[in-house]
């Protein structure tokens, strides 16, 4: 049996899959390419028996072809960040311990060197490869599939295996909640070592028959530039890129934004996910584009598990609902299952859960109840059906004074300072309180800390209002453009 995802390809080989680099390919040439690979990455072996295949392929159409290539001759396929230095990419190849590594033309000098001292295949992608005629593997859903690694926002990242069965499920539940269909066309401005662009952005998209368009680098500008082009329909970001492009359209004439708005309103669908999305954002966003953003929560090891509906009412501040297929519940600290209006940590269940760690038997073990529940580390609520993240337990749950307070929830406010850009907070150690609230601050225009002070405790009660402020000329993130806490405790250090 083939994998699904090719089963998919094969019903519509003249339609557009692609496009990147200024050209257009169709379903087809997306096969024939990913066949071609397959075959050269088996040099006439009938099996890479899960060897891990990492690539440093830049988004388009060579990456898409590349991971399929690899799924099509059973290898485990390892996405790497293309902008990282050597030794985050060194950290990826020896943590998988990957046996083939293969590189876009414009990274072979980063690892050439490396993956021949290593003695590790090295292919240098250049252009067509030539047909072969020969068969490949037939492939259990339930082999492993690929090694993710998580952002390394809490601690460094661990490598998320994800079998073929997962990433069918984590697809399949997409598709019907969110309504994905061959008339989608897609652009991809996010990184590919993530699931929110491998299998949300390109995946769900090629999955339904649909066209994904690349855009390497995130622009601001340019990506306005393609909205108002019109032909694209589907959008997916973090809240830092809507940021960006609020910012960017601020500064476009009023003729150029009733252009754009006009334009917008064709788009059937607007995501935000990955990290919390601002209120503010979600408010601004709506005000340019007529569309109320779809706010969803997911993790590497689950994919997506609870979104606001396409449908129905897209809650302010809440993740949503969870997805078909997907169980989840909210547990206090002893494991016990929880009322609405409680809050605890969200537990995941269903073929969407990863399988493993790699090589990390004891993390994989403490990451699972005993019976089987996925124990995410984040802590919510639920209010009227509709969950609300407060953070995750261990950063954003600060513990002052006997209570226990959500950063989120006090930088919600801190954002509709009109001085205030952005903001992230985060507890200090205190002998005295276990933890204090402090804030680091992006501003806008001045301000003075002590009306800040005031202002704040009009609008929460004493025990949150942050202590200690800092101002800083931006947040510490990571490559996904997440906050990293633990940077930001370390600026109050300096
Ligand atoms: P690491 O596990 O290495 O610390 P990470 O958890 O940031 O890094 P990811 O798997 O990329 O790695 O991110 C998942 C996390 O992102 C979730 O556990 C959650 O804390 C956060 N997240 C995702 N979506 C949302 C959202 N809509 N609102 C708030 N937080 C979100
Ligand atoms: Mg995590």
């Amino acid at each position: 049996m083939s994998l699904p995802i090719f089963h998919k390809a094969q019903r519509h080989p003249e339609r557009t899959a692609i496009i990147s680099d200024n050209r257009v390919y169709t379903y087809g040439e997306l096969l024939q390419a990913a066949d071609n690979f397959a075959q050269l990455l088996l040099q006439g072996e009938s099996d890479l028996a899960e060897a891990r295949v990492a690539y440093m392929v830049k988004p388009g159409f060579d990456y898409v072809s590349t991971q399929w290539g690899i799924w099509k001759a059973g290898g485990i396929a390892v996405p790497l960040c293309i902008t990282y230095p050597l030794p985050s990419l060194q950290y990826v190849l020896e943590d998988t311990q990957a046996s083939i590594v293969v590189v876009s033309p414009e990274f072979s000098a980063i690892l050439g060197d490396y993956c021949r001292e290593k003695g590790l295949r090295f292919i240098v992608l250049r252009g067509d490869l030539p047909e072969m005629e020969s068969s490949l593997p037939e492939l259990a859903l339930e082999r492993r599939a690929m090694i993710l690694y998580t952002s390394g926002t809490t601690n460094l990242p661990k490598g998320v295996v994800s079998t073929h069965k997962n990433i069918a499920a984590q697809v399949e539940s997409l598709l019907q909640s969110w309504e994905y269909s061959a008339a989608d066309h897609t652009l991809c401005i996010l990184p590919l070592h993530h699931v929110h662009g491998i299998i949300n952005v390109v995946s769900c998209t090629l999955w339904a028959g649909g066209t994904v368009q690349f855009m390497p680098q995130f622009e601001a500008k340019k990506v306005l530039d393609l909205f108002l082009q019109g032909a694209l329909n589907v959008f997916m970001a973090v809240p830092t890129i809507y940021f960006k492009l609020i910012e960017a359209v601020e500064t476009m004439s009023a003729e150029d934004r009733n252009h754009l708005r006009t334009r917008l309103q064709q788009f059937r669908l607007m995501i935000s996910g990955s990290a919390a999305l601002p209120v503010s954002v979600m408010e601004k966003w709506e005000k340019i584009s007529g569309h109320r953003l779809l706010e969803r929560y997911g993790m590497t090891e689950i994919g997506m598990a609870i979104s606001n509906p396409y449908a129905g009412e897209r809650r302010a501040g809440y993740i949503g609902i969870p997805l078909p297929g997907v169980s989840v519940r909210l547990v206090d600290e002893q494991q016990n299952e929880l009322t609405a209006g409680e809050v605890g940590e969200i537990q995941i269940k269903g073929d969407t859960v990863f399988q493993e760690y790699w090589q990390r038997p004891e993390a994989t073990a403490q990451s699972f109840t005993p019976d089987g529940w996925f124990m995410t580390g984040d802590t919510a609520v639920v209010e009227e059906g509709y969950y609300r993240i407060l953070g995750r337990t261990s950063m954003d749950i600060i513990k002052s004074g006997g209570y226990k307070l959500s950063a989120l929830e006090i930088e919600e406010v801190l954002r509709t300072h009109p001085a205030i850009a952005d903001c992230a907070v985060v507890g200090l150690p205190s002998e005295e309180w276990g933890e204090t609230v402090a804030a680091a601050l992006v501003t806008k225009s001045d301000l003075d800390l002590a009306t800040l002070n005031s202002w704040m405790r009009e609008r929460m009660p004493a025990y949150r209002v942050p202590r200690q402020y800092l101002l800083v000329e931006e947040l510490p993130r990571n490559a996904m453009g997440k906050v990293t806490k633990k940077d930001v405790k370390m600026l109050f250090n300096a």
